[in-house]
């Protein structure tokens, strides 16, 4: 077990109160009236942790409120310090008295100041507990999830690398991630969860720069030129693409940063400079420039290669999704005949699985690079049954559904916001015998989910899958079969 120091203890839960209903309101923005600005008051209480909140911070009850504390743990007791200011009021733990059984030492040192991961303190019992516990309460009105899929060596996983360059107080130049809710980059020089490849193209650019007129970009002063350093690697293929996020497009010494770049890590397959001078926190521009390479990587997925650009989605744990991609494909039970529409289909992963056991497939995307790589990636592969739409899923579908088309089964992956009415209420119309709805944000899918089953559809299988282990995230697959289909089996 392990007894930790009260420094380590750098994240805090901030809240807000709504007095009228007395719930917390953790949205930025108005508040209903008062005087946020009062005075600052600090308490140490001792308090008990009762559960976990759905991003695996532990609950506490204070002067009859509910708070949220990162990195408490269900029965532990612990000393925290509550700091209120008008309505806001803030839980951070200083001091766990009786920490649980299932509480370990975090093997990442930035743990507790990066905030990118939330479950690092907790053994792995305890992270697949909390992670089943969440999709089994989301789901309740549904049926009882699966046992969750969880991932042999829960480290390393990541195949996209994100860091962001800067400064500290002595001009040197750093890399690392942002400090949780922050603008403030913490240096770092491995991320546990990153493909250690990755870091290391990290730390070698990092030593470029210092030996070099190349300036980090500043946000506050607009001067400096490296922004961003994206890295994304083929776990299979062993292909990496390095991505440079730039300030302007005039790059000045280009030719010896991609020599010393090339003769440190011949492994980087293509680099690329991508242009951002805007002032949001996007983090790619539009313009995009190919330094060498072919601008692209290839990887293989459950047999089949794929052709990844800078821009396009791409799974961010290949091993976990061949899982969930195998669940998705058994919960569609293709025969051979059906026409299947892949929903949200990226570079055409799903569209392309699929097409090797259905008639034809549909495959409809909002990101028109994810098209492009969709449709040379079925010419990849020899597909010859799959075409791909640019456009969004929800007009689409009622287009589809206007023209009177039908689907079979429709495959549905939407972003973490969800889908949309528009959608949901076409594939009613479409009366697919099977929807597969993949899901990397339960609590959305549980709300699409309700809308389904009140128009038709029947829950028949629910399987959570770990894929971002260390995170509060979970993926959560489920098929749902029209009723009037279910009744005749
Ligand atoms: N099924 C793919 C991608 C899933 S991620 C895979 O497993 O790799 C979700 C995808 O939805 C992203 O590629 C994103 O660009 C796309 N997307 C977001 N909003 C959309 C919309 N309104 N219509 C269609 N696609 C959308």
């Amino acid at each position: 077990m392990n007894k930790r120091k009260n420094k380590g203890y750098k994240d805090s839960g901030k809240k807000r109160f709504d007095k009228k209903n007395g719930k917390q309101n953790t949205k930025p923005g108005k508040q209903a009236g008062g005087n946020p600005k009062g005075k600052q008051k600090n308490v140490t209480a001792k308090v008990t942790c009762s559960g976990l909140s759905k991003e695996g911070k532990g609950i506490i009850q204070w002067e009859g409120k509910q708070l949220e504390v990162p990195h408490l743990m269900p029965g532990e007791t612990a000393e925290v310090l509550v700091s209120k200011k008008g309505r806001y009021v803030n839980a951070e733990l200083k001091r766990v008295i009786k920490p649980s059984e299932d509480r370990v030492t975090p093997p990442c040192q930035y743990y507790f100041q990066c905030g990118g991961c939330q479950l690092q303190h907790m053994n792995e019992q305890a992270q697949t507990r909390f992670k089943q516990e969440t999709v089994k309460a989301l789901m309740k009105p549904f049926g009882k999830p699966e046992p969750i899929l969880t991932m042999d060596h829960p480290y390393d996983y990541r195949n996209k690398s994100h860091t962001t360059f800067g400064m500290n107080q002595h001009r040197q130049v750093i890399g690392g991630l942002y400090a949780q809710h922050t603008h403030q980059i913490i240096p770092m020089e491995r991320c546990l969860i990153h493909d250690p490849k990755a870091d290391e193209i990290v730390e070698t650019i990092k030593d470029i720069l210092k030996h070099s007129k190349m300036q980090p970009y500043n946000e506050d002063t607009g001067q400096g030129f490296l922004r961003h350093v994206l890295v994304k690697v083929g776990k299979v293929s062993g292909e990496i693409m390095v991505v440079l996020v730039v300030a302007s497009p005039v790059f000045k010494g280009k030719n010896n940063f991609v020599k010393a770049l090339r003769k440190a890590h011949p492994e980087i397959t293509t680099l690329l400079m991508n242009v951002n001078n805007r002032g949001t926190s996007m983090v790619l521009g539009d313009q995009e420039k190919v330094l060498f390479g072919k601008g692209t990587i290839t990887d293989t997925l459950c047999g089949l290669e794929f052709e990844i650009s800078a821009k396009s989605f791409y799974q961010i744990n290949p091993a976990q999704t061949e899982k969930l991609y195998g669940k998705a494909i058994e919960m569609a039970e293709l025969t051979g005949k059906e026409t299947v529409v892949d929903a949200y289909s990226g570079i055409g992963t799903i569209s392309l699985i699929a097409s090797r056991k259905a008639g034809k497939v549909i495959g409809v995307e909002l990101n028109k690079d994810a098209v492009r790589d969709a449709i040379r990636n079925s010419k990849r592969n020899g597909v010859k049954n799959a075409r791909f739409y640019q456009g969004d899923a929800g007009e689409f579908m009622v287009q589809m559904a206007a023209r009177g088309e039908k689907a079979d089964v429709v495959i549905m992956d939407p972003p973490r916001s969800g889908s949309d009415e528009a959608f949901l209420s076409s594939i009613v119309k479409l009366e697919p015998k099977r929807v597969v709805y993949v899901s990397c944000n339960p609590e959305t899918q549980a709300r699409d989910m309700k809308y389904l089953t009140a128009n038709g559809y029947k829950v028949e299988g629910i399987q959570p899958v770990d894929m971002f282990p260390q995170t509060h995230h979970v993926e959560s697959v489920a098929k749902l079969v029209r009723k009037e289909e279910a009744g005749n089996r």
